[in-house]
């Protein structure tokens, strides 16, 4: 298979380049050049399948005439040791919980799998020259990639953070880790972060020195395994005799989790449509009202790992649908929700139904609760354990939720982090002298 670029101005480029390099040489997104249905008998089946199962299905049709099929199964089986259950919230409203990885993140798949198919393409290299993975994370990602890739021979791992803006539990997750992984502690805020990972992989003389690529949801690899959860929700609806008039709601960000619904719709998913729910930064929902994309800045909300103000998944969602904006808003509808509506929502839930929601998963809730049609059934992915952002979610909800086991052994660990300031020089010598 074949990948080309959203820009269409660089060459077409093998998996391998693509899971490598990240991003296009004239900075777009890959974009694989077919994509395979799923066979009838695979959608008649899918309920008696593991998630297992239902996911190597899926990968071998993106990644099987690339990728050896026992080490693809491998490395499936690797990402998926655990479960995310369809749990019930209303009649008609299910939550798909993503939150049940190694960090409570649903990024955990997508980071967990890029890691792997990393390690596989790394040793057909020519070169012996580590892969440096370069993530600006403002929490989630960052400790999704620091675990998905912890003790990955051949690769290091730089995770930049804004000092004091992430929470306590984020923090302890990819700066107590150790081994290859480095943590950096920026004197900045988010976009610094960002702003020193782009400069890094602009920079020629730094290129030229090591080899460096990208773990956020540009890469192939880290988003088009979100499809999984797609056809498992799916099955899983299925077994409980729902799956007619399906709709899915996302709460989105860089709308990599979304777009990998959306292949899996293309690959012939029965779901009925898809609804985007976005938090004020809301440049999806205006693109769906008025056919214009207009990036701007983002703002902080409770629901931060959606504060993004230009997706970058919004290129490859255009392409998809022919840059037609009939065709995607025939799919896909919108939903944007200010933090006091979210503080509400959160509330209403868990006065209502008992379910406790995290911010990101309200905007989904809500979104999905509103947008149900006569004779719909919906699910929405509630994308972080409320755990993780247990100080807003106690003060919103007046309760005291409990911290999994499992975020409670990443407290216990000794933080070490590298300072360093916002300026690029910096961080480029920090990177030459290693
Ligand atoms: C990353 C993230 C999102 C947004 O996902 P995208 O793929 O960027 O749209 C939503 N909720 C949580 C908790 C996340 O970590």
């Amino acid at each position: 298979m074949k990948y080309y670029s959203t820009n269409g101005q660089a060459p077409l480029a093998t998996l391998e380049k693509a899971v490598v390099k990240g991003l296009a040489e004239d900075r777009g997104l890959y974009m694989p050049q077919t994509i395979k249905p799923l066979p009838r008998e695979f959608f008649e089946q899918c309920d008696r399948m593991t998630f297992q199962e239902v996911a190597c299905a899926v990968a071998d049709s993106f990644f099987g005439e690339d990728v050896d099929a026992d080490a693809l199964h491998r490395i499936v089986c690797d990402t998926l040791s655990f479960d995310c259950p369809v749990v019930r919230v209303t009649d008609r409203t299910y939550s798909l919980e993503l939150f049940h990885g190694p960090t409570l993140a649903f990024k955990d798949v997508g980071a967990r799998f890029m890691a792997r198919l990393l390690q596989y393409f790394i040793k057909d290299l020519k070169d012996s020259k580590e892969v440096n993975v370069l993530v600006a994370t403002s929490g989630d990602t960052g400790s999704a990639v620091a675990n998905g890739f912890l003790g990955v021979e051949g690769i290091r791992v730089y995770v930049l953070y804004p000092k004091g803006k992430v929470s306590p539990i984020q923090e302890c997750q990819f700066t107590t880790l150790g081994r290859n992984i480095t943590a950096i502690e920026v004197d900045g805020v988010f976009d610094d972060c960002q702003a020193l990972v782009k400069s890094a992989f602009m920079d020629a003389e730094l290129n030229a020195r090591m080899r460096l690529t990208s773990a956020n949801s540009i890469n192939v690899a880290r988003f088009l395994p979100q499809a999984f959860y797609y056809f498992w929700a799916y099955a899983q609806m299925k077994r409980l005799g729902l799956e007619q008039q399906l709709v899915c709601c996302v709460p989105s960000g860089n709308f990599g989790n979304i777009c990998a619904a959306l292949f899996g719709h293309r690959m012939g998913l029965p779901i009925k449509r898809f609804i985007a729910a976005n938090n004020a930064n809301d440049v999806f929902f205006q693109f769906l009202q008025t056919a214009q994309y207009c990036p701007r800045p983002s703002v902080q909300t409770l629901a931060n790992a959606m504060d993004v103000g230009d997706p970058s998944n919004f290129a490859r969602i255009w392409d998809l649908y022919g840059k037609s904006h009939e065709a995607v808003t025939a799919l896909i509808s919108g939903a944007t929700y200010k933090d006091e509506d979210i503080a509400r929502i959160m509330q209403e839930c868990y006065r209502d139904t008992g379910y406790t929601l995290d911010p990101h998963g309200a905007c989904g809730y809500q979104a999905l609760k509103e947008g149900l049609r006569e004779g719909e059934t919906g699910f929405f992915c509630e994308t972080a354990h409320p755990a993780k952002f247990k100080e807003k979610v106690d003060a919103i909800l007046s309760a005291d939720i409990a911290i999994p086991e499992r975020l409670q052994a990443f407290m216990k660990g000794e933080k070490q982090s590298v300072p360093m300031s916002k300026q690029f020089a910096d961080f480029k010598q920090y990177l030459m002298s290693r």
